[in-house]
């Protein structure tokens, strides 16, 4: 792939988009073709994708022995517009040396996110240092060498270490290993900026953090809940099971403020009825006012428990607590539900109607759940919905928390936490006769605010954006540029790279994982651990992340720790190691002689036994939180457009919102009214945060009245450091905006 124009000249705006009226279809199709030239051709980005290696991009979970494109249920072509995406962005080709010379770190802070991920492959090491105007290329052994020195003069507890969820297993045991060796807990990952609540609160409720389902159950479900998601923009493929539903006569219940096009109706381009006559996804859909969903999801079960629709031996016999949980939701009035959810008597009708007659249920969420300060609670008010009907603990039905990244999960599992899970602890401490730290690990946003208050001196990433994901944008930027190091080990450039440098950054070029010169492991939402073989190097330059680690704490600990860091550069050493001390894991030392992928055990719940201390589920009372805004302040929620995965931007456009560029805000056209505002006027977005100037206004009947919504993460200097008190999460969702005219 030649170079996009990689010189901060984001391709012009194209003339305002026609809104597409399904998802997928035969634009995905082309857009496959155009990203086939891109790479060299068809015959070339198919052998890429149908290569051994687990999908890139989300946690749904592709390839791997199955070969690519291959599903969890062994369904075959089952690619993406995210997968090819991710695929060609590593197909790019190399950055060149001069490009260092040629683009100044002030070039490189007015370049978007888009110019950053397109300006093509990292290969050498660059360093930057205070008061330099460029990032000057160095080889490894200078790069190297300067973050052994950084990090043995510094006390381990004045670093922190940051995790993407994009890492292989592999290198993600191997960083926390050496982080906790070193002798710091500030061990992290970026799902405290995502689903950390679902953690969190199915943990509280059902006693483990991740999905009670595997794939196959929800292609048996007869409805499905999508809340707070938009699936068709970023798990693409879970449209292929709920067409299955839908074509089966299921039904598909979305909860969401905004009626995303692909949630309407969507084209599954392997699905020839689909492809050609569409399928109408949502079989009913209901619009919450952001923040509305806690109160909403009450209301459904009061509903269903004025209905007498309840499975009332299912919760005397399984859950603890059921007849106080009852008596507190019939406590709780209809106005104020109506009030603090947004919803009518008639929809929360509606849904608890289809949810009282249907006999296999999975629900399903994203961060429209978990961005809130109550997001915890969302969770938990999910998982109170389904033990009402014991839809929970069975095939069929269940909890399905939809994941981002494809091993987030994961890295979750082999300890990349501030504290470890007190086996993990034991068996690391018992089987290497090491001494691991006790000190409180801090999370994502603790390691910001140590860093702006001078606490902690230095910084890895291990993959990410770390300053893109970060609420307040602004004192994001200030906390990292009070580091003295930050190590970055990448593929491509992002805005992390440009914005908020410490001292001393330094970017190491890693390869991909179909790059890999060994093989690596990847667990999906489904809790299937896969196996990718890696594949050839597609420059020379880049080393692999087990390697660099590896190296690394070899030259800061050796002589300090009994591990052998040298034979850590091989993840089947990894591998054993993982298996000895990660529950459920066991199998992995074998995997890569069997090439057998493997589902952990203990977590798909197929029985009403829930591993929580009473072996019962839990249901938990909720005071239901008021809708904030209203008068000219908005409720902003910020999103991923259609063209982007996370922080990383493939296309500018958002095609399924008609949106042809991301400097825009997307009100309802009464509230641009109401506000004597026009279609195209450039306006500043404030919050009690940040500033926006040069936002445009745009026309979006799809979302209500009251609500709006910016593109993630440019929107996010808007957002406070607001967190849910549980897990950490940033409250990206519901943050009060006003719009200047001024
Ligand atoms: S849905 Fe997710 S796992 Fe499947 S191909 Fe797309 S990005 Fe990959």
């Amino acid at each position: 792939m030649g170079q996009h124009k990689c010189d901060g000249g984001s391709p012009k705006a194209k003339p305002a988009m026609k809104k597409m009226k399904s998802g997928g279809g035969w634009p995905a199709i082309r857009y496959t073709f155009r990203k086939a030239r891109d790479v060299g051709g068809v015959w070339k980005l198919y052998k890429a994708l149908r290569t051994k290696n687990a999908c890139k991009t989300c946690a749904l979970g592709m390839g791997g022995q199955r070969g690519g494109m291959v599903n969890e249920i062994g369904g075959f072509p089952e690619v993406c517009k995210k997968s090819l995406q991710a695929m060609a962005a590593d197909m790019q080709g190399a950055i060149k040396q001069e490009f260092w010379s040629t683009y100044s770190i002030a070039q490189l802070k007015a370049f978007s996110p888009y110019d950053l991920e397109h300006c093509g492959r990292l290969t050498q090491p660059v360093l930057y240092e205070r008061g330099a105007e460029y990032y000057r290329p160095i080889d490894w052994d200078e790069a190297i060498a300067r973050i052994t020195k950084r990090l043995k003069s510094l006390p381990p507890d004045e670093t922190f270490w940051y995790f993407s969820g994009r890492s292989s297993n592999e290198a993600g045991f191997l960083l926390q290993l050496f982080a906790r060796l070193y002798g710091t807990n500030n061990v992290n990952n970026c799902s405290y900026y995502c689903h950390q609540a679902s953690g969190v609160g199915l943990t509280s409720s059902i006693g483990s953090g991740t999905a009670t389902v595997v794939l196959e159950d929800v292609e048996h479900a007869d409805l499905v809940f999508v809340i707070g998601g938009n699936p068709p923009s970023n798990h693409p493929r879970l449209m292929t099971t709920l067409t299955h539903i839908r074509q089966r006569g299921g039904e598909v219940i979305v909860i969401n403020p905004v009626i995303e096009t692909g949630l309407v109706n969507f084209r599954v381009p392997s699905n020839v009825r689909s492809l050609l006559f569409g399928t109408k996804i949502a079989t009913l859909y209901v619009q919450p006012d952001i923040g509305g969903d806690l109160a909403l999801l009450t209301g459904i079960a009061k509903r269903i428990d004025e209905m007498g629709a309840q499975d009332s031996g299912f919760l005397q016999e399984y859950c603890d607590d059921s007849e106080a949980w009852l008596a507190h939701i019939r406590s709780v009035s209809w106005s104020e539900i109506y009030a603090k959810s947004g919803v009518s008597q008639s929809d929360i009708d509606a849904i608890a109607e289809r949810y009282a007659a249907a006999k296999n249920v999975v629900f399903s969420w994203t961060m429209g759940i978990t961005h809130h300060v109550h997001g915890v609670q969302n969770v938990q008010a999910i998982a109170n919905l389904a033990f009402m009907r014991g839809m929970v603990g069975r095939p069929n039905a269940g909890l399905l928390p939809i994941r981002g990244h494809s091993n987030v999960q994961g890295i979750g599992s082999v300890g990349v936490t501030p504290k470890l899970k007190d086996t993990i602890f034991e068996r690391l401490e018992s089987e290497y006769g090491l001494t691991l730290p006790t000190t409180e690990g801090l999370d994502t946003l603790g390691c910001m605010e140590a860093a702006f208050e001078k606490k902690l001196k230095a910084g890895f990433c291990l993959g990410g954006n770390l300053f893109g994901s970060n609420p307040d944008s602004v004192y994001a930027a200030e906390s990292l540029s009070r580091l003295e190091s930050m190590v970055y080990l990448s593929t491509t450039l992002n805005t992390g790279h440009a914005h908020g440098l410490a001292d001393e950054a330094i970017i190491l070029p890693v390869l991909a994982r179909d790059e890999e010169p060994q093989p690596t492991t990847q667990e999906s939402m489904f809790n299937y651990v896969r196996l990718s073989d890696g594949g050839p190097r597609r420059h020379d330059g880049p080393r692999s992340e087990v390697e660099v680690i590896a190296q690394i704490a070899e030259g800061v600990l050796a002589d300090t720790t009994a591990i052998d860091w040298r034979s850590m550069q091989n993840t089947g050493r990894i591998r054993d190691a993982i298996a000895k001390v990660i529950p459920g894991y066991d199998e992995i030392a074998k995997i890569d002689k069997t090439k057998t992928e493997f589902q952990l055990g203990g977590r798909t719940l197929h029985k009403p036994t829930f591993p929580t201390p009473s072996g019962r589920g839990v249901l938990h009372r909720h005071d239901l939180p008021s809708l904030r805004g209203g008068g000219d302040q908005l409720r902003l929620m910020t999103v991923r457009s259609e063209g982007q995965f996370n922080t990383v931007v493939y296309e500018n456009e958002d095609i399924y919102r008609g949106q042809d560029r991301r400097d825009v805000i997307l009100l309802h056209p009464d509230d641009i009214a109401r506000l004597g505002l026009s279609e195209d006027q450039k306006v500043t977005v404030c919050s009690e945060t940040g500033e926006m100037p040069g936002i445009r206004v745009r026309a979006f009947e799809e979302i209500k009245p009251g609500n709006t919504l910016m593109y993630y993460p440019e929107s996010n200097v808007l957002v406070p450091r607001h967190v849910d008190g549980q897990s950490k999460t940033p409250a990206f969702k519901g943050v009060l905006v006003t719009i200047s005219t001024k």
